[in-house]
């Protein structure tokens, strides 16, 4: 018989002190929720038998399958600014890595699954809500086109997790293009094993940027390939309205995929300061600190790879600094070239920038939703020949507090309008494309997961999956997901889920 999952393990063959190897902890009652049969399918997997008892075993953790050398990685990390040396897989446990049909290595990790040597005082186990949250979410990020760690299964455990109330217990099967963090290179720069940060950053060439082994310089080859992705993700994150809520360096991932979804959340009503997580008092990790968090987070992977950049310690700061310096003009070109795909803007002019920044702050002025603007936009497009629909206008200048802010800012994106090549429903489309008609309201998030915590009703986890695979489709029939919230969402409060 073959093996459920195909392991071809890369990072367990690193040095014993990059990981504890640790099995899972097996659970009371293992039950599948849900297993994401194309992932599985994209894997190489048989989504078949990962759903028999087999397969849901290995899943829960009960079992440890074939081919698996499960190991929970050392980690260090800035948390909320401060440095701790010693992090970890607290509640994770890597399965092992598969090449998938596109040829890519990818992690199957289990979160959840039981203490490691790296658990402090935690208990190593998720409870069922925040599992479902990061599943549906990190999902929904996928099908907005964003890069992301994806879910393939969870699992409720039968067992309860004692949290400030008792819950039931879950695992999440989290696949990764890595799980190498900014942390993970803190680890060992902080306890000076130079020897291990260039095996790690050796191992990161090989698995994302390739090319970078050939370049005169590969550790600054990485350094960039690192700025990049990330300059590029938070700019994308930034044109969905997502806000991490925990951007400390251990959750900020070296192949660029968003990670970690504990208390993120997306903004309703646009208010750039807007922090969601209980735990971010000053709005540290607030929707438009974004950026500025990114590249502090990129100084910190910058400055523990100096011993990488040069021998001599000048040349390495300067270095680290070119390196750096590309970040803000990477994130301006992504974040710019996003907003004007949203604003139906296929060519870039001067005066652009401008006119979205304006757009945006009359949206704050205006406490005016943040999707639905954007979206009711992409309707409210005028033609050549004639104005744009009265109603379709009126759909948008109806979410700002002053309707004629709206009024004044449309008449100059309607002039900008009149320079683009090609017609209203060209641009219509593109609109389409740039703009979610639906992303994962918190409102509905909640909702969802009271049904399923406290009534063990699956049914609108699966409604709102269904949805949210297809942000970009109108599907009439579930308009009602595409409402924002009463009051524009304030108020409204993410826990980390530990
Ligand atoms: P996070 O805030 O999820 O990024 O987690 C920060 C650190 O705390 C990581 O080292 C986690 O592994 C650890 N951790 C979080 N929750 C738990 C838990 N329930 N049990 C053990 N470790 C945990
Ligand atoms: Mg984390």
């Amino acid at each position: 018989m073959t093996a459920l999952f195909p392991f071809d393990n890369s990072y367990a063959r690193l040095p014993g002190r990059f990981f504890a190897k640790v099995a899972p902890t097996p659970v009371e009652a293992p039950r599948l929720v849900r297993l994401n049969r194309a992932l599985a399918v994209e894997l190489g997997l048989d989504p078949e038998r990962l759903e028999t008892p087999e397969g849901v075993g290995a899943l829960a953790g009960q079992r440890v399958p074939e081919g698996a050398e499960p190991l929970a990685a050392a980690y260090a990390g800035h948390q909320f600014g401060q440095f701790v040396p010693q992090l970890g897989d607290g509640r994770a446990i890597l399965l092992g890595e598969v090449v998938d049909r596109h040829g890519l290595r990818r992690d199957v990790q289990l979160k959840g699954s039981g203490p490691t040597p790296f658990s402090r005082r935690g208990d190593g186990r998720a409870a069922l809500g925040p599992v479902l949250r990061e599943y549906l979410v990190s999902e929904a990020m996928h099908a907005l086109g964003i890069p992301t760690t994806r879910a393939l299964a969870a699992v409720t455990t039968g067992e309860q997790v004692i949290r400030e109330t008792v819950l039931p217990g879950a695992v999440l099967t989290r696949v990764a293009s890595s799980h190498i963090r900014v942390g993970s290179f803190q680890f060992f720069a902080a306890r000076g094993d130079v020897e291990g940060l260039r095996a790690l950053a050796d191992h990161a060439i090989a698995r994302h940027d390739p090319a970078a082994a050939e370049a005169e310089n590969p550790y600054r080859a990485l350094l960039e390939g690192v700025i990049r992705r990330q300059a590029e993700l938070v700019a994308r994150w930034l044109t969905v309205g997502f806000i991490h809520g925990v951007m400390n360096t251990d959750n900020m991932s070296i192949a660029g995929e968003t990670i970690d979804y504990g208390p993120c959340a997306f903004l309703d009503a646009y208010d750039p300061a807007t922090a969601f997580s209980s735990i971010d008092r000053h709005g540290r990790y607030a929707y438009g600190n974004q950026p500025r968090i990114a590249l502090w987070n990129l100084t910190r992977l910058a400055e523990a790879l100096l011993p990488l950049l040069s021998d001599d310690e000048t040349r390495a700061v300067g270095e680290a600094e070119g390196a750096l310096s590309g970040f803000a003009g990477l994130f301006e070109a992504a974040y710019h070239g996003g907003l004007n795909r949203k604003l139906g803007l296929a060519t870039t002019r001067d005066g652009d920038t401008a006119l979205a920044g304006d757009l945006l702050k009359a949206m704050s002025e205006n406490e005016a939703d943040f999707t639905l603007t954007f979206r009711r936009l992409g309707e409210a497009v005028p033609d050549a020949a004639s104005d744009p629909e009265p109603a379709a206008v009126e759909a948008v200048r109806s979410l700002f507090i002053d309707p004629t802010a709206y009024d004044r800012w449309a008449e100059r994106w309607h002039r900008r309008l009149a320079e683009e090549p090609g017609d209203a429903a060209a641009r219509r489309r593109l609109m389409r494309t740039a703009n979610p008609a639906f992303i994962p309201r918190n409102h509905q998030v909640e909702a969802m997961i009271e049904a399923a915590v406290e009534r063990q009703d699956f049914a609108p986890f699966e409604t709102l999956l269904a949805v949210l695979a297809r942000p970009y489709d109108a599907q009439p029939g579930f308009a009602r997901f595409a409402e924002a919230p009463e009051g524009g969402g304030r108020g409204y409060r993410t826990f980390c889920g530990t």
